[in-house]
């Protein structure tokens, strides 16, 4: 799907969402390349509050959006979908469109994601006219995101009304980091590595990722994982520091 047929799609979400009172962060893949990390995005992410994920789905599934969507055409071999060899969190909702099966929308609970930012508030999923909490903004928002004029294949979105959110670099940086804290070495987490942290290094280049409002220990640890050698001592660390397990084959 070609970048800004997908930013449509992403925005007629959205405000399908927003109709019936949802908010909804954009998630995964397609934050990445929002970032401007210039990564083949081959579904659609987004985070929905816990107590509205069931309805989120719903409203998803009855909807007309401009696509269909259809159910999962391969559950076992579907990277987005609920395989059991995916080797990512699996989504609570996931289908894909119908006139491009290999595309598929799927949706995670807050809880499995951004679970340490306070609770998506109803009042964002107007989002054009409340006041944006400092860690999120639009997609649109050329202070926040790289721009490009031609082609729109990554960065931030075209659509200059888009109601879509997105995570600030930093907080995407330090979710990315606590989820490969909680997952490295799990079955679910095969896709975390610590090269997740190519992503925010992009941003960094982009000049958009602002360390100073990255807390400790993520700021230091980060820091160890861009300038040092290529080991996990910094994941191990961040283990530490979060309370999360260390497991042996870690030390090598
Ligand atoms: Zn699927």
């Amino acid at each position: 799907m070609a970048r800004l047929e997908s930013q449509e799609l992403a925005d007629s979400v959205a405000r399908g969402l927003n109709a019936a009172e949802i908010p909804c962060v954009l998630w995964y893949h397609f934050l990445w390349a929002t970032h401007g990390v210039p990564i083949c995005c081959d579904g659609l992410h987004f985070v929905v509050p816990d107590a509205k994920t069931a309805a989120a789905g719903e409203v998803l599934r009855t909807s007309h959006f401009s696509h269909t969507l259809v159910a999962c055409p391969d559950t076992l071999k579907c990277l987005d979908g609920n395989s059991p060899d995916s080797g990512r969190p699996h989504p609570a909702f996931h289908m894909h469109i119908e006139e491009e099966t290999g595309y598929a929308i799927s949706l995670f609970p807050q809880s499995e994601t951004i679970w340490f930012l306070p609770p998506l508030s109803a009042t964002l999923a107007r989002p054009r006219t409340c006041q944006l909490p400092p860690y999120l903004a639009l997609a649109s928002d050329r202070t926040a995101l790289p721009f490009y004029e031609r082609p729109p294949e990554w960065g931030a979105f075209h659509l200059d009304q888009t109601v879509v959110l997105v995570l600030k670099a930093h907080i995407m940086t330090e979710a990315l980091m606590r989820i490969m804290a909680r997952d490295y070495n799990t079955k679910r987490g095969e896709d975390v590595t610590q090269h997740f942290l190519l992503i925010p290094i992009h941003a960094e280049k982009l000049g958009f990722l602002n360390l100073d409002l990255l807390p400790e220990p993520f700021k230091k640890i980060y820091e160890d994982f861009r300038d040092g050698p290529p080991t996990t001592k910094p994941l191990q660390r961040l283990q530490r520091a979060l309370g999360r397990p260390v497991y042996e084959s870690f030390y090598r």
